[in-house]
């Protein structure tokens, strides 16, 4: 559905966008480079607004969160369209193309919402939800002000200006966010993207929400030990319990190289561990992923895959007292 798009100005006979740091100038009846936002006639549209390619109530554990609502459900859905193009995009279709989707309107995917079973709320996943930013915000404020024991997530490449961050984030309870390397060269050859505007929406988003971190590793490019110790490490400085989590890569979309070797991400987790109490190894079959108290090491939440069972019913280790920063 065609809408309305916010954070854009006139730039001569064009319009510039101002929602994602791209700030894209575009033509008349062009888009910008996300693919969804159009300057018609020198208005800012958006096409995906409403628009919804997946829908799923998914386990809280696979967006992935490991420390918030574990054991629920939540509504997920995503729409099309991305602000990176990172060549091995596991959702390329829904990223890069135009696939088919239904109109699904704010009132109507929080009567979903309602009417989910063990549903915790709503994730803007699949897609970027940056770039389907009046749709996310419009909802997200909708529920939040109607339902607020509700909660909205999303799962983020945090590619998006500091203005119309600041105004989501109210709305916002927890954030999984894409970290994908800590080289500015990464982000602009293999993602098309800028890796300052990342880290200052971690920095933003972390004081307000809960937040969770993902790394892919990717085999022979950003899965160095010295890589990592600098992603853990950066991480550690802002806050010691934001939950890491180091995804296997494979291949996908337009890169071909092999699976990253399991030892090398094991190996990555221990380095992470050194500045960080929880880091998670994620798209590998039986490593441990349960949570043990920093302090005395007390299992305090068992996994196994999307399944999950608590050893523990408040913020405080049942043990040793330790203040965990899980939300339940
Ligand atoms: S949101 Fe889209 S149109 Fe706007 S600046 Fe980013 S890529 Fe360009």
């Amino acid at each position: 559905m065609l809408h309305d798009g916010y954070f854009y100005g006139k730039y001569h006979d064009k319009i510039r966008c101002f929602l994602c740091p791209h700030n894209c100038i575009i033509d008349n009846n062009k888009f910008g480079l996300c693919s969804v936002r159009i300057n018609k006639d020198g208005t800012l549209k958006t096409m995906n607004y409403g628009e919804i390619t997946a829908i799923a109530n998914d386990p809280i554990e696979k967006k992935p969160l490991y420390h918030f609502k574990p054991m629920k459900n939540i509504v997920s859905v995503g729409s099309f369209g991305c602000n990176f193009s990172c060549d091995f995009c596991q959702n390329y279709r829904i990223a890069h193309y135009k696939p088919q989707s239904r109109y699904i309107s704010s009132d109507e995917l929080i009567e979903i919402c309602l009417n989910s079973e063990d549903n915790v709320g709503i994730a803007f996943t699949y897609n970027e939800p940056s770039i389907w930013y009046e749709y996310v915000y419009e909802t997200s404020k909708k529920l939040k002000e109607k339902y607020p024991s509700f909660s909205i997530v999303l799962v983020t490449n945090g590619y998006i200006e500091r203005e119309p961050l600041i105004k989501l984030l109210p709305y916002i309870d927890a954030m999984n966010i894409d970290l994908k390397s800590f080289k500015q060269n990464y982000y602009r050859k293999i993602c098309r993207g800028d890796i300052k505007a990342v880290l200052r929406t971690i920095e933003e988003a972390y004081k307000k929400s809960h937040v969770e971190i993902t790394t892919l590793l990717v085999n022979g490019l950003n899965d160095s030990m010295e890589e990592i110790e600098e992603i853990a490490s950066y991480l550690g400085k802002l806050n010691k319990n934001i939950p890491l989590h180091l995804s296997r890569y494979f291949q996908a979309y337009k890169m071909d190289r092999p699976p990253t070797n399991i030892d090398v991400m094991l190996e990555g987790r221990k380095i992470a561990k050194k500045y960080l109490n929880y880091v998670y190894l994620g798209n590998i079959a039986n490593v441990d992923n349960s949570t043990y108290c920093p302090k005395c090491n007390k299992l305090l939440v068992q996994r196994n895959g999307f399944l999950s069972k608590l050893y523990i019913d408040s913020n405080q280790c049942p043990r040793c007292g330790y203040n965990i920063k899980i939300l339940l």
